[in-house]
């Protein structure tokens, strides 16, 4: 068929799967286990409804001044979508344009090849170490910009921020994003570095740390420089990014803080308790400091594991993708169901020594 000659054709990011039965644990998304913020719970069931009879604030003020003034930054430096994957892919758009290829690491979340592919952005990945570590020095040659999680994803890995600061330092001729999906949970922010580094764009999500995936909130933090040409990309594609829930029940999510510390808290023990655990039946992972755990096991294949989790309805993300492919990338979920994805492998294991296959 001759139109097919003129669709722009794509092979779309793989999400996990979005199981819906009862009783099932779901750990294959990195969402959070708990309920977000009680005045979000509390605000959604105030909204009027005839508030949406209007366009929401293309500019979604109220939230990007709860973020500027959370952060301590001008409110000019903020930029909200739609996740962060939004923002990430209006970044891509914006700054990937100089024709050298984009720099992002091998083994990273699975999303960044995809929009290049999308945008037609030229990419070359910089292979992990043999401890799955960033190396620095791999983003000390000519390129069109850089792009990397930290904590990176799936391992889980936080690098500190003089690699950070070292990598941002050799490309000022290009925008350095760094993706903090996965900060809150233990890691150092790069925020700091903005007070020196104009080429510096950071993306925190509400999806995972502040338990708001379903109501997609993600943002951008730079100069207000690169956040003007965010916000030109933006204004050309789609005024009314954020709908007017999504705004009103962001800016409560922020101003509780206190429950913000105490639900992170709480994934953060847990995760440490689960290690050890995983460690005990004979796992091994890189030391996360994100909401997950990416765990390979010294007799059992990931494969093997991730099926015998599914029968138990146990969910967990599993990919058949070269390096990674013995690994599972766990969610930690609230203690009672780490304790029963633990029992779970627990039984497995018995069930493989008595009966070898
Ligand atoms: C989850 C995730 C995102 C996207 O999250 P949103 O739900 O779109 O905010 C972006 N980057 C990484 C590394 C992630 O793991």
């Amino acid at each position: 068929m001759k139109w097919e000659d003129n669709v722009r054709k794509t092979v779309p990011y793989v999400a996990g799967e979005q199981p819906n039965k009862a009783g099932m644990i779901k750990l294959n998304t990195n969402e959070c286990p708990y309920p977000p913020a009680p005045e979000v719970g509390k605000l959604l069931r105030e909204i009027d409804p005839s508030a949406l009879r209007l366009y929401p604030d293309p500019n979604a003020t109220l939230l990007t001044d709860a973020l500027a003034e959370y952060y301590r930054v001008d409110p000019g430096q903020v930029f909200v979508g739609v996740g962060s994957d939004d923002v990430l892919a209006m970044a891509f758009l914006t700054f990937f344009q100089g024709g050298r290829p984009i720099l992002f690491p091998d083994i990273t979340y699975s999303f960044y090849d995809v929009w290049a592919k999308l945008y037609r952005i030229p990419y070359k990945t910089c292979a992990l170490d043999g401890s799955w570590h960033i190396c620095p020095e791999d983003y000390e040659q000519p390129n069109g910009g850089v792009i990397f999680p930290n904590p990176n994803a799936p391992t889980g890995i936080l690098e500190d921020l003089e690699t950070v600061e070292r990598i941002v330092r050799a490309n000022r001729d290009v925008v350095v994003i760094v993706d903090e999906a996965y900060i809150d949970f233990g890691g150092k922010s790069a925020l700091p570095l903005l007070k020196k580094y104009d080429n510096l764009l950071i993306v925190q999500t509400f999806s995972k740390s502040r338990a708001m995936a379903g109501m997609r909130i993600g943002f951008a933090i730079g100069s207000k420089k690169l956040i003007g040409y965010l916000n030109d990309v933006k204004f050309s594609f789609n005024s009314y990014t954020m709908n007017l829930p999504a705004q009103v029940l962001g800016v409560a999510a922020v101003r509780d803080d206190a429950y913000f510390k105490e639900t992170v808290g709480k994934i953060v023990a847990t995760r440490e308790r689960v290690k050890e655990s995983l460690r005990e039946l004979g796992f091994s992972f890189p030391d996360s400091r994100a909401n997950f755990i990416f765990a390979s096991h010294k007799e059992y294949s990931a494969e093997q594991l991730f099926r015998a989790l599914r029968e138990d309805e146990i969910y967990v993300r599993y990919w058949n993708k070269p390096r990674i492919s013995n690994s599972l990338r766990i969610t930690v979920g609230t203690d009672e169901q780490m304790d029963r994805l633990i029992a779970s492998l627990k039984e497995y294991q018995d069930k493989r020594r008595r009966c070898p296959e």
